[in-house]
């Protein structure tokens, strides 16, 4: 069933270049927006093609590669080996500039718990709680994200339909609950460290990802 979602409108654009803590370099046009609805500071990067300044018509022909990615502080700045946030956006940023497309930048840290949340889940990780269960035991759900504001952004960039780069069946359903075509599923990288195979056994496991790690991983 379609959902209907209050409409959002680019608030400014403009062009960032950016160079990556390996070194690699890229131009973003990012966009901010008014009327996203939890008040979120979420940001929109063009990548590719869609990194120059030109007018947005509403009529993307070709269908942009569009990655959602959910904020971590730790793993996106810091290089946390806990996850593998950095690793994915890393790949999507350049994976997105290589065919033209957005990467959805959302602030919702920690599956929507928050950061100090996050660390508290990490701490009941450290007892042998799975990231899930770690969730649940601090009173939140087990994904609190939601990928309406998501959707809103896609929406006032005048993109319908998209090739998502995810491997999280979630985000391709509540995006087409939103009225956003999927025309296709884009799977990422598995990017295991010693670190984070638990991790990601855990969301293969508890979150129907699409990951192809082994499970007994860690
Ligand atoms: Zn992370």
């Amino acid at each position: 069933m379609l959902m209907r979602v209050p409409p959002a409108t680019v608030r400014t654009q403009v062009s960032v270049p950016l160079r990556l803590s390996d070194g690699y370099v890229t131009e973003a046009r990012v966009f901010s927006f008014d009327g996203l609805v939890d008040g979120r500071e979420h940001l929109t990067f063009g990548l590719g093609d869609l990194a120059s300044p030109g007018p947005l018509d509403g009529d993307c022909r070709r269908i942009p590669l569009v990655r959602p990615h959910s904020e971590c502080l730790t793993g996106d700045v810091f290089g946390s080996q806990r996850c593998d946030c950095g690793p994915q956006l890393r790949e999507a940023v350049e994976r997105i500039a290589g065919s033209g497309g957005f990467l959805l930048y959302l602030r919702q840290e920690g599956r929507g718990i928050g950061l100090y949340a996050k660390l508290e889940a990490y701490a009941l990780q450290d007892m042998g709680l799975d990231t899930y269960e770690a969730n649940l035991a601090l009173g939140h759900r087990e994904d609190e994200r939601s990928y309406v504001a998501a959707a809103q952004m896609l929406h006032a960039l005048g993109v319908s339909r998209v090739a998502l780069l995810s491997n999280n069946p979630d985000k391709a359903r509540q995006l087409r609950r939103c009225g956003v075509r999927v025309a296709a599923r884009v799977a990422t990288g598995v990017h295991l460290s010693a670190a984070n195979g638990r991790y990601l056994a855990a969301k293969a496991r508890r979150g129907a990802h699409t990951i192809d790690v082994e499970l007994s991983a860690g």
